[in-house]
């Protein structure tokens, strides 16, 4: 069976990459989505194991050094890592996984794993990113500083990304995904096994 597809999605905070991918998820079930690893506090109504794994600094940190992440990094003060063993899994059924996460963390899926495709969300501009985050209602001053002072090195990652997806028109933007995933999908790399089987069916001709 062929490997899955790693998925790597990006972005400043407020440019909506939760609402882009439970709409993503909507319209293409068979997506996994990897539920990451956080000492971050729960925000009201996040659910732990759905929205993350919420545990303290001292067990992710015996979590980091027994090789438990595929990635891991620190964001506006706070630890966030992707587990291993479940997304090696799923990749293995055939599955596609997508990974959330910083652009620290996808540095290191870069490396680790060039074939994954990289996708960067970004807000229409700085004011609306502000309002989204405003309008979320979960950061203090402190954090909102930090999350828009952040946002502004964060844009020039995306040039170390495969693609770009402005996050205007929700609608938009999850169409723009499910395209890049579908023709992704379509890569010859990605389809070696294609070549067998037409070889196959010439020899039977
Ligand atoms: P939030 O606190 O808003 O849920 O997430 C803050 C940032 O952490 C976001 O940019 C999000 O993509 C990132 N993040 C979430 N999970 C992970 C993870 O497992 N690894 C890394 N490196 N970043 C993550």
């Amino acid at each position: 069976m062929p490997e899955g597809m790693l998925i790597v999605l990006s972005g400043p905070s407020g440019a909506g990459k939760g609402t882009l991918c439970s709409q993503l998820l909507k319209r293409r079930p068979e997506l996994v989505l990897s539920v990451s690893v956080t000492t971050r506090p729960p925000r009201p109504g996040e659910i732990d194991g759905v929205s993350y794994y919420f545990t303290d600094e001292a067990r992710f940190k015996k979590m980091i050094d027994a090789g438990e992440f595929l990635e891991w990094a620190k964001v506006y003060n706070n630890y966030y890592g992707t587990p291993k063993k479940f997304v090696e899994e799923q990749l293995k059924q055939g599955k596609d996984v997508i990974l959330e996460i910083d652009i620290q963390g996808a540095r290191q899926v870069k490396k680790n794993c060039p074939n994954a495709v990289f996708i960067f969300i970004l807000p229409p501009d700085i004011e609306e990113l502000k309002k989204r985050i405003i309008k979320r209602g979960s950061e203090n001053k402190e954090s909102f500083d930090l999350r828009v002072k952040s946002a502004e090195e964060e844009l020039k990652a995306m040039y170390d990304y495969d693609y770009a997806v402005v996050n205007d028109v929700v609608e938009e933007a999850v169409k723009k995904l499910e395209s890049i995933i579908l023709a992704e999908r379509c890569r010859v790399k990605r389809n070696k096994e294609l070549l067998q089987l037409v070889r196959k069916e010439g020899c039977q001709s």
